[in-house]
């Protein structure tokens, strides 16, 4: 067995900037989305870290450079699945459980179609994912609004 560890920070952008936010896939309704090269969903980016620290692999950056234009505004969810490609068959996702750090928006509603389609780019079952969200008690960065941060790990089992 190994795990791995992904954490990922990502800034909102202005409300003006029209960006969508954009969490494990899920399109959730906010007035303002986060800043990044692909979607900027940091609980897909810190799955697929957590991935691939797993696997023994370079990070998310290595095979996903954001100087690169073909993940301009990229899914993310897209990307995990090619992530969960490049570990390859050695190797079986045990499970994954991941947080998400933020004030708003609550994760609560949306956690379930999360969990579904981070499982469906790992190709494992949904109880072998877990998201939950928490709440910095206002302190730092995600306490005063000012971005998201999301923590994950996921254990490998080789075959
Ligand atoms: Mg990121």
């Amino acid at each position: 067995m190994r795990v791995g560890l992904g954490v990922d920070v990502h800034a909102f952008a202005a409300p003006e900037d029209g960006r969508k936010l954009i969490l494990g896939g899920v399109e959730i309704p906010s007035d303002r989305g986060l800043l990044g090269h692909s979607d900027a969903d940091v609980l897909a980016h810190a799955v697929t870290d957590a991935l691939l620290g797993a696997a023994g692999l370079e990070d998310i950056g290595h095979y996903f450079p954001d100087t690169d234009p073909t993940w301009r505004d990229a899914d993310s969810i897209e990307l995990l699945r090619e992530a969960r490609r490049v570990v390859g068959g050695a190797w079986e996702v045990a499970n994954v459980d991941a947080v998400v750090v933020c004030e708003r928006p609550k994760i609560r509603d949306h956690r379930e179609a999360m969990r579904e389609n981070l499982a469906g780019a790992l190709g494992v079952g949904f109880s072998q994912v877990g998201v939950r969200g928490t709440t910095s008690e206002r302190l730092g960065f995600a306490g005063r609004g000012e971005g998201i941060a999301a923590q994950a790990v996921c254990l490998l089992q080789e075959k």
